[in-house]
Order: structure tokens, then C-alpha cells, then sequence
């Protein structure tokens, strides 16, 4: 099988931003760390994880039909934040800017009648919509808690709780792909 070359470079592209979300993930655990904040590092940490998980996927296939995955150069990611809530903003835009990427391969394969590539992301695009509605909810959840640091030990155990529940690995719907 040979993917057409502008499929290829267009998931060469995307290739840089879960690399890219790999490192960001894990400097905001960091922060985390240093802040004394457990729980947020964990769930930061595994965040991180699944990017990873995220990269090998695109990788894998870019390998698999016929094409040349090439790892990219990463830039260093942003590794101070003002609040707890600055790190939720953050991951949500770079969320954003991932969904936007993958909409675009959609968008190249359309045009270059490659369907399996359009079928390889379908586990993405349900991936990146349970990412922003998770990023919006913690969101709308730290505003609503408030600040002080009372309010702060409360969103820790929150994400505390919410990495556990979160399956290791990635999406809700990991077994499917
Ligand atoms: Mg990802």
C-alpha cells in the first residue's frame, strides 16, 4: 500500500504536535511537582503518557502504508504557570490546535481518496472531542471551587480522582482502535 504524499506529510506534520503535547504534559507536571500539587502531577504525568501512546499511533501507520514517519524536532514547552487553571487553559489550547491538525489530514485525505486513512482517525477525532470536553469540564469545575488554599487541596484531590478513573493509555474507547 502506498499513501498518497500529501497524506504522508500531512501526518508528518501532526507527528511534531503529540510529540510536542508529550513534553508540554510532563513540564506541567513538573510544575505540579514543585507546587507540592500530587494529584495534578499525576494526572499531568499521564496525560503525558497517552501522548505518547497518541505519537507511536501516528507513527506506526505512517510506517505501516508504505510511508517514511520522521521524528520531529520538538520546542521546549512552556514550563511556568500562574495557577493551576493556567495549566488547564494551556492543555485545552493545545488540544485545540491538535484537533485542528487532524481535521486538516481529514480534510487532505478527502481530497486524495484515501480511506483508510480517513478511517485511522475516526479513534481521533472521538479522542480529541473527549479531551476538550474534559479540559472544559476541570475548567468550569477549578472556576467554580474558587481560590485559596483550601479551594487548591480540593482540586488536587479532584484530579487526584479523575487520573485514577481515567483509563491508562488514552481514550475511553482505547480497545476499539
Ligand atoms: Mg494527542
Amino acid at each position: 500500500m502506498i499513501i498518497p504524499k500529501k497524506v504522508e506529510k500531512a501526518l508528518n506534520d501532526h507527528l511534531e504536535l503529540e510529540a510536542s503535547a508529550v513534553f508540554s504534559y510532563l513540564a506541567t507536571a513538573a510544575w505540579c511537582e514543585k507546587e507540592g500539587l500530587e494529584g495534578c502531577a499525576k494526572f499531568f504525568r499521564k496525560q503525558s503518557d497517552e501522548e505518547h501512546v497518541h505519537f507511536m499511533k501516528f507513527f506506526d501507520y505512517i510506517n505501516e502504508v508504505g510511508g517514511h514517519a520522521i521524528v520531529p524536532a520538538v520546542k521546549q514547552p512552556k514550563t511556568d504557570f500562574k495557577d493551576v487553571l493556567e495549566t488547564c487553559e494551556s492543555a485545552l489550547k493545545g488540544e485545540q490546535k491538535v484537533t485542528k491538525s487532524i481535521y486538516n489530514i481529514i480534510k487532505v485525505a478527502r481530497e486524495e481518496e484515501d480511506h483508510a486513512t480517513i478511517d485511522f482517525l475516526r479513534f481521533f477525532v472521538d479522542e480529541q472531542r473527549e479531551e476538550e470536553v474534559q479540559f472544559n469540564r476541570i475548567i468550569d469545575k477549578i472556576k467554580l471551587i474558587g481560590k485559596g488554599a483550601q479551594s487548591l487541596y480540593y482540586i488536587d484531590k479532584e484530579f487526584e480522582k479523575i487520573s485514577t478513573q481515567k483509563p491508562a493509555g488514552g481514550a475511553q474507547n482505547a480497545e476499539k482502535a
